[in-house]
């Protein structure tokens, strides 16, 4: 990946939903690498404190032990992204379903579904008539 095609700064980065930048500087560790957009750390400290956390780990508890730690670290990191997410995403949601409503196909798919519906209700309305 050709890091010159990413946002020059976090602000735009987060402007265009990408999830790394490139400024040109080094980090205080001398890194010239792109960065995350959410903590802004650059990629190869990023990678290298992982690696030492990882080595930490096996250290400390086995390679195999150390393995499932991390696993389970990331499961969580990732539920608490999803999980501060779900507001935004659920309005996210609800702007796009008004909006998709808007839309033709969206008012063919709803009417449909609608139907569909209704002919399902009248199907076991039948059999329990019977
Ligand atoms: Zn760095």
């Amino acid at each position: 990946m050709n890091n010159n095609n990413l946002p020059k700064s976090a602000k735009e980065a987060r402007a265009s939903g990408s999830k790394y930048y490139f400024t040109q500087k080094p980090c205080k560790h001398g890194h010239v690498s792109k960065r995350l957009t959410k903590t802004s750390h650059c990629v190869v400290c990023a990678s290298l404190k992982y690696h030492k956390r990882k080595q930490k780990l096996i250290e400390e508890f086995g390679e195999e032990k150390a393995a499932q730690v991390l696993r389970e670290q990331q499961r969580n990191a990732a539920q608490e992204y999803r999980d501060s997410h779900k507001e935004q995403n659920r309005e996210y949601m609800q702007a796009y379903m008004q909006a998709y409503r808007k839309t033709e196909q969206g008012l063919a798919n709803i009417a449909s579904l609608k139907y569909h519906k209704r002919k399902q209700k009248l199907i076991e309305e039948s059999k329990k008539n019977k």
